[in-house]
């Protein structure tokens, strides 16, 4: 068995936790800041974790954005969760990636998480 890169943990790369989770910037990141907020217990996809779980996550969630804004002065940010290999998922630990975004850091960001497919980003564009 492989084992999963989110169980393991380097404590040096722990950038904020809590009792149930934490949060490290991604390997690979797609902009500047890209962060996952990832449970300690190895559950595959958010729709497996209990409520206390999904708090704790937002909350992560909420104090690495105030982390990020500090620190990089974003203008905007996604927030998005893969759930299963049809949606994109690589790592079958559930994490949510927090994605700050940047005044032109694409041509035309409209749409945001539309984007997962691509040709309907933009709802007003002609297909
Ligand atoms: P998924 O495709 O499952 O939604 O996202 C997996 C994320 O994990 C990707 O954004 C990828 O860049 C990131 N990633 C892959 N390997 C590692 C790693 O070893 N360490 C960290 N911090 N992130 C990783
Ligand atoms: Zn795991």
């Amino acid at each position: 068995m492989t084992p999963c890169i989110f169980c393991n943990i380097p404590p040096q790369e722990i950038i904020l936790k809590n009792q149930l989770g934490y949060a490290r910037y991604d390997k690979y990141p797609v902009n500047q800041g890209h962060v996952l907020i990832v449970p300690f217990r190895h559950i595959k996809t958010y729709f497996d974790a209990d409520d206390s779980e999904k708090a704790t996550l937002w909350e992560l969630v909420e104090e690495a954005k105030g982390m990020l804004d500090k620190q990089f002065h974003p203008d905007g940010y996604n927030i998005g969760i893969n759930v299963g290999e049809a949606a994109g998922q690589t790592v079958m630990h559930l994490h949510i990636h927090l994605i700050p975004r940047y005044v032109g850091d694409v041509a035309n960001p409209r749409g945001g998480v539309r984007g997962v497919i691509p040709s309907m980003q933009d709802y007003r564009k002609p297909h």
